[in-house]
């Protein structure tokens, strides 16, 4: 039998034919479309020998046990009641995912709200795109990753690419890029190093990591200098120009050289490209979104755009390439600490109301907005925090900033649930561990980084003892005693439908069986996939300029830590590395943690191709093995953050969190090097 569904990782979701006769599944891209590496070896995960297949519970012995469902559902109920009965129902919370469908984000944060009455609830979508979320929401009254369809980027005579490298994380989309260029449109890439996709771009900024904010400052002072401001524009569709002016008239561009650099002649070149093209794009993503003024660097960019007069004219504006598979739609039904389905705010009354009827209580008994991912996380165990914590489609040990510390926080707990498809560093310090179905087991939707929605359909069951997380959250809320959850996806849709109505993110007109066609349509947008030609859905149907002063790092190079360390993603690997690691092509083209050296710092430390090197930052230390490179500064160290144990990179990150996103600073920190042994 073949089925047409969408790969399991990333928001690019590639569509993708399953041929389920017999296993191993076989792939191939739906007719039009690419897969990377990661998605034509998707269906190696089907049936993994790692593979959980039944439950596990923590014995006396402080192993994990096989068990049936009913004495793990017994044991977390236990947990549940134990914690809210001595802590308070504050005391339980649940922390969920961007790769969840939209019906599992729905009726997760439902079940937080209704069955639970917690406010500690959020997800680690708030470690991917919540600057961007936050400085779109605030600047054009919502938060679509790509406020175009994908084609259009083909279609743009010039495409300013801010911290991503879509040639190694999203192989496919290149596609469009490519076919731009081809066409002759030139494109310019921001990026601390000198990544595939920089290489193969017209020009390439490679800044002082953590300083795209005084770069984004940069580029607006040199536009207004240079006459290339769209006043019509301005004057006609957006406000508050005047504070974005002020705020970059000291960004000179020798200062900005010394702040980024970035030399001057690149400012004055990109300036060059972007105005003298009757389109333009501008696309961030988490290279300058990771960071403590990651929000205020997204809102400088959309600046850039707005003052260029770029969002809404065709094949040009801002957009951020989202990252986690149900990126999108992970941030719009609700499992964000302060939000409620359809993008609506938890502290709003008349969205209280409006969602509390569609549940089916009162709008009093809904809690009011909790703590951010790290914050919760910190907190885990001590006085006031959560004491039972449920985890789905998230590997907090490997993927938490100053994840040492998580690690402990979580083994602090009085109950620790997770919910996943293999034995990850997270499940294993689980109390109970439940087998979930896997991409190709179950149906559902997913909303891909340009907004659509798109059908998760059911190739293969699911093995006997192994759920779906719909059916373990209902059954978990039917023992609670809470009414009104369902297993099943359809009827979840149609209810997320209701709740989403008249939202920013309204879900309402969407047919189930027509997804792949759909964008929800913002209260007030023109309606269709190419949002903003006709206004932006804010109250006077304009888009605000906003102040966005520069503050350097939280974390500065001294004498004990006199470099930077930035982390991201090689082409093989997806987030944690907990499915990709298990996938032998995958895991030997990129067995281990590495780091990437520049030649003068591999002299200056002693260092050489494939010795071992300690970095170690405020936070901890790990071990990873030395790449020599000149793609990287002199000042920079890279690694990438799919490995746990000794290699794990975000055991160093630094957690200080955005002001406004509460994103954690994942993208920069001092660090140390210190060698250990030659190879
Ligand atoms: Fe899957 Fe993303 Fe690769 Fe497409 S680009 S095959 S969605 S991982």
């Amino acid at each position: 039998m073949r089925t047409q569904t969408h790969c399991p990782y990333c928001s690019l979701q590639c569509g993708i034919v399953l041929e389920a006769g017999a296993r191993p599944a076989t792939l191939q891209p739906v007719p039009g479309g690419g897969l990377c590496s990661k998605g034509w070896t998707a269906a190696e995960l089907l049936d993994h020998p790692d593979r959980l297949v039944h439950p596990l519970v923590r014995g006396d012995d402080g192993e994990l046990h096989r068990a049936d469902w009913d004495e793990a559902m017994e044991r977390i109920v236990r947990g549940i009641r134990r914690a809210q009965s001595r802590h308070g129902v504050e005391a339980v919370g649940c922390f969920g995912g961007g790769g969840l469908t939209n019906e599992k984000a729905y009726t997760l944060g439902k079940f937080a709200r209704v069955a639970l009455r917690t406010p500690a609830i959020d997800y680690n979508g708030r470690w991917c795109m919540s600057s961007a979320a936050a400085a779109a929401n605030s600047m054009f009254g919502i938060d679509r990753g790509l406020p175009f369809p994908l084609e259009d980027i083909a279609r743009a005579e010039a495409v300013l690419l801010v911290g991503s490298n879509a040639a190694e994380t999203m192989p496919p989309a290149m596609q469009y890029f490519d076919a731009g260029r081809a066409a002759g449109a030139r494109h310019i890439v921001v990026d601390t190093r000198a990544t595939p996709t920089a290489r193969g771009s017209h020009l390439h900024l490679q800044p002082r990591p953590g300083t795209d904010l005084a770069l984004a400052n940069g580029l607006l002072h040199l536009a207004i200098r240079r006459g290339l401001v769209s006043q019509e524009y301005v004057d006609s569709r957006t406000r508050d120009f005047e504070k974005a002016r002020a705020g970059v008239m000291s960004f000179w561009p020798d200062r900005v050289e010394r702040i980024t650099g970035v030399p001057e002649a690149q400012l004055h070149e990109t300036l060059d490209i972007l105005g003298s093209s009757k389109s333009a794009m501008i696309l961030t993503a988490r290279g300058a979104e990771q960071h403590s003024a990651g929000t205020r660097t997204a809102q400088a960019f959309i600046n850039l755009a707005l003052a260029l007069g770029l969002p809404g004219k065709p094949y040009s504006g801002w957009g951020t390439l989202t990252g986690q598979g149900n990126g999108q739609g992970g941030r719009e039904h609700g499992q964000k600490a302060d939000q409620l389905p359809g993008y609506r705010k938890l502290d709003d009354p008349a969205a209280r109301e409006h969602v509390a009827r569609v549940w089916g209580v009162e709008p009093g008994e809904l809690p009011q907005p909790g703590l951010s991912a790290y914050e919760m996380l910190d907190r885990l165990g001590t006085p006031g925090g959560v004491r039972a914590l449920l985890v789905m489609a998230s590997n907090l040990v490997v993927s938490a900033p100053n994840a040492a510390h998580v690690k402990e926080r979580l083994k602090s707990l009085d109950l620790l649930v997770v919910s996943d498809i293999f034995l990850t560093e997270t499940a294993a310090l689980a109390d109970v561990v439940l087998p979930t179905a896997q991409w190709a087991e179950e149906e559902g939707t997913m909303t891909n980084l340009e907004g659509r929605i798109i059908r998760r359909r059911e190739a293969l069951r699911p093995p006997p003892e192994v759920r779906t997380d719909l059916a373990f959250l209902s059954d978990l809320a039917s023992r609670l005693g809470a009414q009104g959850f369902s297993d099943d996806p359809r009827t979840v849709f149609e209810e997320l439908k209701e709740a989403s109505r008249g939202g920013i993110a309204d879900y309402s007109g969407a047919d189930y069986d027509a997804a792949d066609q759909f964008w929800p349509i913002p209260v007030g947008s023109s309606g269709n996939s190419r949002l903003f030609a006709a206004g932006f859905p804010t109250p006077d149907g304009r888009a605000r300029f906003m102040r966005t002063d520069f503050r350097e790092p939280a974390e500065a190079p001294d004498a004990s830590y006199p470099y930077l360390l930035t982390t991201g993603r090689v082409m093989q690997h997806y987030q944690s590395g907990a499915q990709t690691r298990r996938v032998k092509s995958l895991r030997l083209a990129q067995p281990e943690a590495f780091a990437e050296i520049h030649p003068d710092l591999a002299r200056a430390r002693g260092l050489s191709p494939g010795a071992e090197v300690e970095l170690r930052t405020r936070r901890g230390s790990g071990t990873f093995r030395v790449r020599i490179t000149d793609t990287v500064r002199p000042d920079t160290i890279f690694v990438p953050f799919h490995w746990g144990g000794r290699s794990n990179v975000n055991a160093l990150t630094n957690p200080v969190l955005d002001q406004f996103s509460r994103m954690p600073a994942f993208k920069v920190c001092a660090v140390a090097v210190n060698p250990l042994k030659e190879p």
